[in-house]
């Protein structure tokens, strides 16, 4: 297992981290100051700077990305399919403008939720079927950009809203079944927020292997999660072993970015410097 404790170059920051504190601009201002070499931005952040801004910005400082967030939300009702369709292609495009190495997805709960305005159903079976129709149809326009796609499977307090594929064996399910080649077009993004209480997850890594273990993120978590959304941990401040799944995915080979990505009404009221500056030293202390 790679030594972190002694520099931080395998810290990449989800931008979402420090939304709240400024705009993207800001934030690959500050990831350059703290010699942080990657960053993982979010749509809405790269839309609100402009796409192209973004990319210059991202150029200038020579920072790299360990992902884009994200693609997904696959299920909606019929009127909205080529809403859906379209929105990823965009996001497609917009991955490929800023450099990004995969596209997150999310894969979206319930239609009414994962689309808002779609008509309200319970049939998760349904949507699941959905997602990876979706799924498909996203990576035969992504493989022409040459853009892997990551699932990413979220804890099953999701399942309703933001994603019906909640634990890695599903989402290695859907990579057998879409890409049985194992061509890099479909993989995984782990985070160890969503898959650290699973009983299975280190033979499910183990299952994945290097070439779809696309993306790692990590936080922690805190007893009691006071939010399930925006209640993540610093690292170090909760209940996850993250090392012994760091060295599970880094066992198979994985040796890209471990990626900080933390939603938290509370780390959003401290200052950027702050919040990145504690980031760098749990990364070499705690990861
Ligand atoms: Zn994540």
């Amino acid at each position: 297992m790679r030594d972190f404790s002694a520099d931080h170059r395998w810290l990449s920051l989800n931008t979402a981290t420090v939304r709240k504190q400024g705009d993207l601009l800001e934030i690959i201002e500050t990831c350059a100051r703290h010699g942080i070499r990657a960053i993982d931005p979010w749509r809405d952040q790269v839309a609100a700077v402009g796409l192209e801004r973004a990319a210059r910005a991202v150029r200038e400082t020579g920072l790299e990305l360990s992902g884009y967030c994200r693609g997904g939300m696959f299920t909606s009702d019929a009127p909205r399919r080529i809403e859906v369709r379209d929105d990823n292609r965009r996001a497609v495009d917009e991955a490929k403008a800023l450099g990004a190495p995969c596209i997150v997805l999310v894969v979206g709960g319930l239609p009414q939720y994962s689309r808002p305005g779609s008509a309200a159903t319970k049939d998760i079976a349904g949507a699941r079927v959905q997602v990876e129709e979706a799924m498909a149809e996203m990576m035969d326009y992504a493989k022409t950009a040459k853009m892997p796609l990551a699932i990413e499977p979220l804890h099953p307090a999701y399942a309703g809203d933001r994603a019906c594929v909640n634990t890695t064996k599903h989402a290695l399910d859907i990579c057998d079944r879409l890409d049985p080649a194992r061509s890099g077009a479909l993989g995984v993004a782990l985070d160890v927020y969503h898959i650290w209480w699973d009983p299975e997850v280190l033979g499910q890594i183990a299952r994945a292997g290097k070439d779809r273990l696309l993306a790692f993120h990590v936080c922690d978590w805190l007893v009691p999660t006071k939010d399930i959304l925006n209640d993540r941990g610093m690292m170090g401040d909760g209940v996850i072993d993250i090392k012994s799944l760091r060295r599970a995915v880094e066992a198979q080979g994985f040796a890209g970015y471990c990626e900080i990505e933390i939603f938290s009404d509370t780390w959003w009221t401290k200052s950027m410097d702050e919040v990145v500056r504690t980031c760098i030293e749990r990364h070499r202390t705690v990861l």
